[in-house]
């Protein structure tokens, strides 16, 4: 049989989409990703407060803030699986998306997973990792590894400036690296992390070498204006230079963007192909916010719901 529409991804943006076509009588089918797009629930449930998404005045946890999206979206009746999509057949209609274990049938797709945090290149990241390198600090930051150390953030953006926040509260400590002499994040994080007495801004850096023995313990640091090269001791570092889109598992079926993100035809969330719908973080390399992905979670079902509708299926 087939699933009038499967969604891809149980971000803010898939289940949001979730939320509204259950609603609609869709029965979505929800493929929530496991492994290769990041766990359930997306880059939320690897955050801490989350301070600015409406209808919360206090702010709430980001894990909270997606289970109470899930539970909501379950109640509608959408059905979900901890499980990635490896593959989607475009070439015949209903699509055909497989992996391991399941092969579904889709009239319609949304297409959610998101964005995926980038990991530096540079000697000695493979060989400290998990020894002294995370791409999480709100997963590890906590860890007695990094307890009352000094430890790096690479990156300039709001990504960096949140990570090195956070790690702040354990650390003795942060020192954001950032390449360039100006910071890529908002005015308000900016001045979050200039006012912090823990955190330190080293700018014109760039991260040569990551050094220890069993354990990582410090950086191989070259200053890019005036070439010159130091070396500081570090017991952790912490990836936040941005991220990319889960969308290899396309195989280039869809139009992509020069970065890798799914084009579609704003203001609707209508992919290259016919049928299917794309939303959230996969989309955006601009805004990213957990409300900007709802927001086109809701315009995706929405979509979907309308093509449905020219098939004679609701
Ligand atoms: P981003 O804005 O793309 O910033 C990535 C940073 O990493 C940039 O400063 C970039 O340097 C640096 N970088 C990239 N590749 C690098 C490399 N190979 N080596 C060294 N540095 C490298 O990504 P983001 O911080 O993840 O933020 C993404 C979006 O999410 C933004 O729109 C942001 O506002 C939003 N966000 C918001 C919040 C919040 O409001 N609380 C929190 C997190 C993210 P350059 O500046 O030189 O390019």
């Amino acid at each position: 049989m087939s699933e009038k529409l499967v969604i891809i991804g149980s971000g803010p943006a898939g289940l949001t989409a979730a939320i509204y076509a259950a609603r609609a009588n869709l029965e979505p089918f929800l493929f929530e990703g496991f492994i290769k797009g990041g766990l359930p629930g997306g880059q939320l449930m690897t955050t801490t407060e989350v301070e600015n998404f409406p209808g919360f005045e206090k702010g709430l946890m980001g894990p909270d803030l997606i289970m109470q999206m899930r539970a909501q979206a379950v109640r509608f009746g959408a059905r979900m699986i901890a499980e990635d999509v490896e593959t989607v057949d475009i070439s015949k209609h209903p699509f055909i998306l497989k992996n391991a274990t399941r092969t579904v049938e889709a009239h319609a797709i949304i297409i959610a997973t998101g964005a995926s945090a980038n990991i530096l290149e540079a000697p000695g990241v493979k060989k400290f990792w998990g020894k002294g390198i995370s791409a999480c600090a709100t997963c590890d930051g906590a860890l007695p590894l990094f307890r009352g150390k000094a430890l790096a953030v690479a990156g300039g953006g709001d990504s960096a400036i949140e990570e090195a926040t956070f790690l702040a509260r354990f650390a003795s400590k942060v020192t954001i690296i950032h390449r360039r002499d100006a910071l890529r994040a908002s005015h308000i994080m900016q001045e979050r992390a200039r006012k912090h007495p823990k955190i330190e801004l080293l700018l014109d850096s760039v991260i040569e070498e990551i050094v220890g023995g069993q354990l990582m313990t410090g950086l191989r640091l070259r200053n890019v204006k005036t070439g010159k090269k130091t070396d500081r001791e570090f017991g952790g570092l912490f990836m936040g230079i941005g991220h990319t889109p889960n969308t290899a598992f396309l195989n280039g079926s869809l139009a992509l963007d020069e970065k890798g993100y799914i084009k579609v035809s704003h203001p609707s969330t209508a992919t290259s192909v016919e049928g299917i719908f794309a939303a959230g973080d996969v989309t955006d390399p601009h805004y990213r916010q957990a409300i900007s992905a709802a927001g086109s979670g809701c315009i995706a079902a929405l979509d979907a719901e309308r093509y449905l509708d020219t098939l004679g299926i609701d």
